[in-house]
Order: C-alpha cells, then sequence, then structure tokens
C-alpha cells in the first residue's frame, strides 16, 4: 500500500516511507491509496479469532509490502499483550478500557507500534534514528515506553517544567536506557516550537536523522482501528446498533474508528465528544472550520484548538457533509459538567472515570437520548489515576495506585534542564 500527501504536492511513498518521514515533505499528512474492505465472514466469526489475529488481518493490507508476515505478527503480539475490555455501566452502555497498557493511556498501543516498525525499519542501517517529541504529557510516557530498548533508535523528550503531572513527570524521565528526558524552562508551545525548529534546521538534519512520534504518523495514527474492533468483537452479542463515543482532542483516534467502519465494521454512529475547546462541534453546526489556540481544561489531553487529525475525516468523506453529519455528531462538555458526570456515574454505578472518559460518556447520552435502540460504547482513554487530583476531589474518594504507576513512583527523575533552542541543538549533536 502506498500513501499519498494530503496536500497533493509530494512524491507518493510507501508505508515504510510514510512512518520515517512522519509529515510529507509539502507539509501534509499521508493517508493510503485505499481501504480495503474486509469479508464480511471476518466479523462473523470474530469472537473466535485471538485479539492479535483481529489485528494482524486489518492492519495487514496497510503495511504489508514493507512489514512481512513473520514480522507482523510478532510486533502484534507484543504491542497487544494487555486486556481491552468493554466493562458494562448501565443498561445499554458500556466502557472500553483502553488504559490496561504500560503507561495506562490509550496512546501506548500507537506508540507500540511505531517504534517497533521504526526498529524494524532500522535494522541494518548504520545511523541511529533520534526520535524527537515535544508533551504536554502522556505522550511523552506512551512513546518513551513504546521505545524504551529498541535498537537502533534513541528517543529525546522535551517537556515543559512544572506544567506536566508529577506521576506524568516520573513516567517520562525514569527510564534511563535510550531514552532522555529534557525539562524545558517553558510551555508547552515552547516545546512544540523548537521541535519544529529542530526539523527544519538543515546543520542538523543533515548530521542526524529525525523523525518525530506525534499522532500525524500512520504507524501511530492507524493501529487505533483495533479498539473499535476489539469492541465489536466483545458486543456482538447484544445483538443492537453500535454507537462509539470517542474523547477527542487530535481526533486521531476517532478518525481510525470511521476508517475500521469504511473497512466494513458494523458500526451505527460515532459521536466525538470534546471539552470546551470545541472547534470541531462548531464545524459541524456551521460547516465553518475556525481554529483557535486552546485553552486549559480537566481533561487536558484533549486541549486542542486546531485537531490535526480532523482533515484526515474530511478527506474520508470527500468533503461530503451530508454524508458525514450521518455518521458522525459532535459535542462539547464543560468542565462543570464534566465533574458533574464522573459523579453521578460513581454514585450510581460506582465506577471511577478519568474526566475525558467522563467527557465520552456525556457525549453518548446526548446521542442516546434521541436514538434509544442502539448499545452505546464510550473509550476511557485514560485510567484515572492519571488525573488523581481532580478524580479525588470530585469524588470525594482515594484512589489506589495500580502497579504499573506504584513501579515509577520512588525511582529517580533524571533529566537535563534546558532554556532554548540552541541547548537543544547541541545537546543533539554532541550525543
Ligand atoms: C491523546 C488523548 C486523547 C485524545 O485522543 P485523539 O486521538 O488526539 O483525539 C483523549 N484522552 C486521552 C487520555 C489522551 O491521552
Amino acid at each position: 500500500m502506498n500513501f499519498y500527501s494530503l496536500h497533493k504536492n509530494a512524491p507518493v511513498v510507501s508505508f515504510k516511507d510514510a512512518v520515517i518521514n512522519g509529515i510529507a515533505p509539502d507539509k501534509g499528512l499521508y493517508f493510503p491509496e485505499s481501504i480495503p474492505p474486509l469479508p464480511s465472514s471476518f466479523f462473523d466469526g470474530m469472537e473466535d479469532m485471538s485479539n492479535t489475529d483481529i489485528a494482524f488481518t486489518a492492519i495487514r493490507p496497510f503495511v504489508t509490502e514493507d512489514v512481512p508476515d513473520t514480522v507482523l505478527r510478532p510486533i502484534l503480539e507484543n504491542v497487544l499483550d494487555f486486556d481491552f475490555p468493554v466493562v458494562p455501566i448501565e443498561q445499554q452502555i458500556g466502557t472500553l478500557e483502553l488504559f490496561h497498557g504500560p503507561t495506562m493511556a490509550f496512546k501506548d498501543v500507537g506508540a507500540r507500534f511505531m517504534a517497533q516498525c521504526l526498529g524494524y525499519f532500522s535494522r541494518d542501517t548504520k545511523n541511529e534514528v533520534t526520535v524527537l517529541v515535544a508533551t504536554s504529557g502522556d505522550t511523552g510516557g506512551a512513546v518513551a515506553n513504546g521505545f524504551l530498548g529498541v535498537d537502533g533508535v534513541r528517543v529525546v523528550i522535551l517537556y515543559p517544567e512544572g506544567k506536566v503531572s508529577d506521576i506524568q513527570e516520573r513516567q517520562l524521565t525514569t527510564l534511563g536506557q535510550n531514552i532522555t528526558a529534557l525539562r524545558v524552562k517553558g510551555t508547552f508551545d515552547d516545546c512544540q516550537r523548537m521541535v519544529k525548529t529542530a526539523f527544519l534546521d538543515e546543520e542538523l538534519t543533515e548530521n542526524k536523522q529525525l523523525t518525530s512520534a506525534n499522532s500525524i504518523n500512520v504507524a501511530r495514527w492507524l493501529p487505533q482501528m483495533f479498539y473499535f474492533l476489539l469492541a465489536y468483537k466483545q458486543c456482538k452479542k447484544e445483538g443492537k446498533d453500535l454507537v462509539f463515543s470517542v474523547p477527542s482532542g487530535n481526533f486521531g483516534n476517532i478518525c481510525a474508528g470511521l476508517v475500521a467502519q469504511r473497512m466494513g465494521l458494523p458500526v451505527k454512529h460515532f459521536v466525538a465528544a470534546t471539552n470546551i475547546n470545541d472547534t470541531v462541534p462548531k464545524f459541524m453546526q456551521t460547516q465553518l472550520y475556525d481554529p483557535k489556540p486552546s485553552t486549559a481544561t480537566i481533561s487536558n489531553a484533549m486541549d486542542v484548538g486546531d485537531p490535526s487529525n480532523f482533515i484526515r475525516i474530511r478527506h474520508l468523506y470527500n468533503d461530503d457533509f451530508p454524508e458525514l453529519e450521518s455518521q458522525l455528531s459532535s459535542y462539547a462538555f464543560t468542565d462543570a459538567e464534566t465533574k458533574e458526570a464522573m459523579l453521578n456515574i460513581y454514585a450510581t454505578t460506582g465506577y471511577v472515570a478519568d474526566p475525558h472518559g467522563a467527557v465520552g460518556y456525556l457525549g453518548l447520552k446526548k446521542y442516546l437520548a434521541a436514538y434509544p435502540k442502539a448499545y452505546g460504547i464510550f473509550l476511557e482513554t485514560a485510567h484515572p489515576v492519571k488525573f488523581l487530583d481532580v478524580v479525588e476531589d470530585t469524588i470525594g474518594k482515594k484512589v489506589a495506585l495500580p502497579p504499573q504507576i506504584e513501579k515509577v513512583m520512588n525511582k529517580e527523575k533524571r533529566y537535563l534542564t534546558i532554556e532554548n533552542y540552541t541547548e537543544l541543538k547541541e545537546y543533539l549533536l554532541q550525543s
């Protein structure tokens, strides 16, 4: 399968080059040349397939020229070595828990898949690949974990001092090996600006092979389709129309769900639930895409004012708005509504949702009010412990630390502090 740039001004490339480039030279996102349908027998027989077999069948057409079956299968076995349970919450509502991986956020699957593909692609190049990534919290931890110990790849993570939670900082700074954390005196935007400057710095790129690991990379984006397939496997027995509500920030996860649907997954409707960063909910009302600077909320992994993957969704529907609208609704919720939902869910069902999951729950409720015949699933994208303060304050109860988090709590944080781009460049050139 080849991938083309959505700006249509760059060469068509293989999966391998799309992964290594990250973004096309014309700054467009890569998109697969076709979305091959899966046979109905695949969906009919899914209960009897292993998670790895399901993922293998779904992603193989996109990667097979560059990742042979004998490599792909072990990669997927490793990527999917934890559970993805659908937990019933109410009569017609379940939550798909995507937080049982090593960093307890759903980004683990995409980050691991990308790490292993890149490790495979750089197996016989002498030059080490440097993955440079700026993080506001969850991405850095998932990328660091995914790439830990991958030969031929080193990872440099920039994060803003004092702006990530203690647990998130520990997940970034305690791994060692091929992972280096750079603590930046500045904001997330400063980190991101430095990363962008590095990619455009010819003196640097002539000496080092730099790659980014953010969610626009096809190797992070496409494997997210597995979630929707694995949920379907568990919920077929409900025998009802299936609706997914996805807490959305950069819209990569929900876009992968829409791709799974295009491949034949029987989904009635998708809901993109957001916090007050409501660029897409506004677009679905007005058909005007009006990006804005982001506003901070308690569901901070979704504080995105200009979601990078929405362009892929529009492209998937050929910018046919009525068609898009028939498959996708999008609603925004305030922090106050989110906290109220967390409290309600806990009071009525005993389930502890994190703020992102709670936004997904609200979106689902809103859609089901108008379409009560469906079975609805909202995605729980992070474990509540990752947002400990707000969760404990809201529900008035302590949340126990799971073993993945316990493990990093008493390790020593190691990082280098940098103040500006010159220091970043010096570090990258020297090391
Ligand atoms: C990244 C993230 C999201 C948003 O996912 P997108 O694919 O960017 O829409 C939602 N919840 C959590 C916890 C995240 O880390």
